[in-house]
């Protein structure tokens, strides 16, 4: 209620007028169901996650191969043409060591969390992802990366398929 409006026109309900049945009432339960479409590369995307694969989409004009995938190549101004496999490893190309949680709270063993250049995409195509079985003052831009997958049964389309990027131990 803004502060200029000192009273509502109308008479207002009491308790006492519904509990005597004074006002009709209609209850009602909507049935509401909401479906959300991800778009063709995202679907594709997260059903491959599923098989334990990662997918991009290639552009035949500029060459590049886009990961995530996208359906238009935001340099040629055209749909992309192809869907090329691309492999679970990777490359840091940036990272943060938090010692807070995501309830803000102060935390022991920190979180890390990155952004992963993946093998098989082109430059610059990066996801952002958490690192495990790596210190925090061992972690470096640049250091080789693998996915850690969740088992088969427990992946569900998302990008939580892959629980982590582990060093690559070359
Ligand atoms: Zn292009």
């Amino acid at each position: 209620m803004t502060e200029n409006i000192k009273k509502f026109y109308g008479e207002e309900l009491s308790r006492k007028q519904i509990s005597d049945g004074k006002i009709t009432i209609v209850e009602h339960s909507p049935k509401v169901k909401y479906a959300w479409s991800c778009g063709e590369a995202m679907s594709r995307f997260l059903n491959e996650l599923k098989e334990g694969k990662l997918i991009g989409r290639k552009c035949n004009k500029c060459n590049r191969i886009l990961f995530p995938p996208r359906m238009f190549c935001e340099q040629c101004f055209k749909a992309t043409n192809e869907w090329v496999y691309i492999k679970d490893t990777g490359r840091i190309m940036t990272y943060s060591i938090s010692y807070v949680d995501t309830h803000a709270r102060r935390i022991k063993k920190p979180i890390l969390v990155g952004v992963i250049a993946m093998d098989g995409a082109s430059k610059n195509m990066g996801i952002m992802h958490y690192f495990d079985e790596v210190k925090s003052d061992k972690i470096k831009i640049d250091m080789r990366v693998k996915a850690v997958w969740k088992r088969k049964e427990e992946r569900e389309g998302a990008i939580t398929d892959i629980k982590y990027f582990k060093p690559l131990g070359e």
